[in-house]
């Protein structure tokens, strides 16, 4: 039986990380965060001595020496660079603000991209990003854009932030995700935006719950009937 792939892609804090998990944990699939992997390259650009504008010559060195690993956890995934688990590690105000220009560049893209493959082969995944419908997975059996207004999706980064006691103010997090959002959609390699055939979904007035729900619901209506899991 062919393996099901669930695209979700949005903008930074749309909710697409908290409902691909839930979606994942709720129908038994494997979740796939691909901006943990993006974010794990940018660490390593950092801890080289890598600052902006970018040293292209290090990008490069960074390429071809590093491995970065994604391994499901109590439905969450650990990501691991070079052997060593970053995965707190890459949530830290320096990785936001460098990430997004170091996802710009398309040799980083067609490595994470093989990589994303590669981790999602022969798996029912629901996979979140910003170029997974577009790019990643053009031919994911279900694809949703999320969206939510920008108070909303900073105040929902805010208290992720809190939990995660990794130190965030509302100015600062309402700056970076509109920085992050510009940036990633005005690139010029898979620029943030919707597939032609995606479902949008707004979770500015939903809860958690909800989301989950509406995604699960799409999910199960969008898939034939010999392939429902339950
Ligand atoms: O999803 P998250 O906010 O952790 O992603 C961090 C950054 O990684 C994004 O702002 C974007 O620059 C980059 N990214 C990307 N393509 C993806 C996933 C993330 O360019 N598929």
């Amino acid at each position: 039986m062919p393996s099901i792939i669930v695209a979700i892609d949005g903008g930074a804090g749309s909710g697409k990380s908290t409902t691909a998990k839930g979606v994942a944990r709720e129908l038994n699939f494997f979740y796939l965060d691909t901006g943990a992997m993006y974010r794990a390259v940018t660490l390593k650009y950092i801890r080289c001595g890598g600052s902006e504008p970018l040293d292209m010559k290090l990008v490069q060195e960074i390429i071809g020496s590093t491995h970065i690993d994604l391994v499901a956890h109590n439905d969450d995934n650990r990501v691991y660079l070079d052997g060593r688990d970053v995965t707190l590690d890459i949530r830290m105000p320096e990785v936001n603000k460098m990430v997004s220009p170091i996802s710009a560049v398309r040799e980083v893209r067609e490595w994470m991209v093989n990589l994303q493959r590669l981790v999602a082969r022969d798996k029912n995944v629901v996979c979140e990003g910003r170029d997974i419908g577009t790019v990643v997975f053009p031919h994911a059996q279900v694809k949703i854009f999320m969206y939510a207004d920008l108070e909303v999706r900073a105040q929902r980064r805010v208290r992720e932030c809190a939990e995660k006691e990794i130190p965030a103010t509302l100015d600062e997090v309402v700056e970076n995700l509109k920085f992050r959002d510009n940036y990633d959609s005005g690139r010029k390699h898979s620029p943030l935006k919707k597939a032609d055939d995606a479902i949008e979904v707004d979770t500015t007035l939903l809860s958690i719950e909800e989301e989950i729900a509406l995604v699960r619901k799409i999910v199960l209506e969008k898939m034939s009937p010999t392939q429902s899991p339950s």
